[in-house]
């Protein structure tokens, strides 16, 4: 075990700079399109501008088929923190606002941030943290909530609450793109007028640079930056800039948005896609910022850099019924996962099937500290697998979750969680089911990725059963393995079996 007091001014550790976007789909990566990776992919990328994702996809591994098991906000987030699935543990099974009071990122458990830090890393969070719920603690004004409305989003982490954590300037969650704000070390409140991927770069960058000594230079880094676009709204001028807009605006949307599973084009959302893509693209400048930055200071050789997203956006695709995000299908499930470590990680495309609880021991793996991962981690570290793809261990499958809210008090706060839907993408299918409330079969959503990379053809599960029995197998020892509550009262049994 590292400790602080072993820290020399010689420490060889990598520094580790996470950025992550929000609602942004895999295909939202413009390299889908150039050679040299458009022929690992049955689906075609989306028509975006991302020059420096581009280049920075050249020099990394880069996955094809990396999931955010439950895509939505707090729960993936809770889940990359921790490494854990178990939202029982984790304190997250639903996106954090007052609506739930009770769902806040558990203190006592050890996240990314705790164990780097008591690594002897110096940590720094930026941008969007989406793992408090409300409550009234507003800095400035104590007693009140940080926002007056309902339903209350936003939410300020006082310093308890940030796992380690040294440097930060945070906000809950907020979708003001052009005025966004954010709490520093000390709860003071900044509220800049710029779009807030290029304010974070500048403050990232801020880091790097140790203006005003924000950080031990003696020490390592971790940098986690979360960018909250793109996310809704994506509607006018207000939600991106105007020079991304540009770039998108005379391109007609059926160009824009050409996936063949978008069933009805007259959709009020089809509009959005210039200023979806717009923020892909100012997402992508933010970026380079950043990465520009960490090379004029040397500093690129030794960062570990890692671009992903909490979770996709479904962009009018299956229909009006479907939800943006938070469904088992690609658009939502299947993020951008690109790491850069140079010298160390051979850069090539790979079709691992990384989950979100994979993420923070893989880190803490390639950081040479698998000593240092927790013992409630229920991820997998992959990093010598990253390292060298033909050691370690490759997953079969990542699950699939949705919870919904469980029983209300009368007020209308919700008690506890109901766990909605659960289910299974591996190689080539995705399933998944949904329950109602006597927990009997309500939908199932099934599809061959690898004939029907758009899934439009929900396959029935009477004529593959044989099939279906063995993704169910998988699924059960999934399940079991992370004691989930479908497991622990064996919820749709007769056809899930739990026989692994
Ligand atoms: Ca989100």
């Amino acid at each position: 075990m590292y400790t602080a007091s072993a820290q020399q001014a010689t420490d060889t550790r990598p520094n580790i700079l996470y950025v992550f976007p929000d609602q942004m789909r895999n295909d939202a990566c413009g390299f889908w399109r150039e050679e040299g990776f458009r022929e690992y992919r049955n689906a075609k990328g989306d028509p975006t501008i991302t020059p420096n994702l581009n280049r920075f996809a050249r020099e990394s591994l880069v996955l094809i088929s990396a999931q955010s098991n439950n895509p939505v906000s707090s729960p993936h987030r809770a889940m990359l923190m921790t490494g854990m699935y178990s939202a029982e543990v984790t304190g997250v099974p639903l996106n954090c606002n007052t609506d739930f009071p009770a769902n806040s990122l558990n203190p006592d458990i050890e996240t990314i941030g705790d164990v780097f830090s008591k690594a002897g890393y110096d940590c720094a969070y930026i941008g969007k943290y989406h793992l408090d719920a409300p409550t009234p603690n507003d800095p400035e004004r104590p007693g009140h909530y940080v926002s007056e409305k309902y339903p209350v989003w936003d939410a300020y982490t006082p310093a308890e609450r940030r796992h380690g954590f040294n440097y930060w300037y945070s906000y809950g969650t907020y979708d003001v793109f052009k005025a966004p704000h954010y709490w520093d070390n000390e709860g003071v409140k900044h509220e800049p007028y710029e779009y807030s991927p290029v304010y974070e770069a500048k403050k990232a960058i801020a880091y790097l640079k140790n203006r005003g000594n924000v950080r031990n230079p003696d020490k390592p880094f971790l940098m986690m930056v979360g960018m909250n676009p793109p996310h809704s709204p994506y509607n006018s001028l207000r939600d991106c800039m105007e020079e991304d807009y540009e770039l998108y605006k005379d391109v007609p949307i059926d160009s824009l948005l050409f996936r063949p599973n978008i069933t009805d084009r007259t959709l009020p959302k089809m509009k959005c896609a210039p200023y979806y893509f717009a923020n892909v693209t100012g997402v992508d400048r933010a970026f380079g910022m950043i990465l520009d930055a960490l090379k004029e200071l040397g500093l690129d050789k030794n960062t570990i850099v890692v671009f992903t997203s909490d979770h996709g956006e479904l962009m009018c695709a299956h229909g009006e019924g479907s939800e943006a995000k938070n469904m088992p299908y690609a658009e939502a499930m299947n993020v951008p996962f690109l790491i850069r470590y140079p010298d160390k990680i051979e850069p090539r495309v790979d079709s691992l099937l990384l989950s979100s609880p994979d993420i923070m021991p893989t880190l803490i793996g390639l950081a040479g500290m698998k000593e240092c991962i927790p013992a409630t981690v229920q991820g997998t570290d992959y990093s010598d697998y990253m390292k060298k793809p033909i050691s370690g261990k490759r997953p079969q499958s990542a699950l699939y979750f949705k919870n919904a809210g469980g029983s209300f008090e009368c007020l209308g706060d919700t008690l506890d969680f109901f766990p909605l839907a659960r289910g299974l993408k591996t190689d080539r299918y995705t399933l998944a089911f949904f329950i109602d409330r006597e927990r009997k079969l309500a939908k199932t959503y099934f599809y061959d990725d690898m004939k029907d990379p758009y899934q439009t053809e929900n396959l029935s599960l009477e004529e593959n059963k044989e099939l279906v029995k063995k993704l169910c197998k998988e699924l059960s020892y999934q399940l079991k393995k992370i004691d989930d509550p479908w497991f622990k009262e064996k919820v749709l049994k007769d056809l899930i079996g739990y026989r692994y």
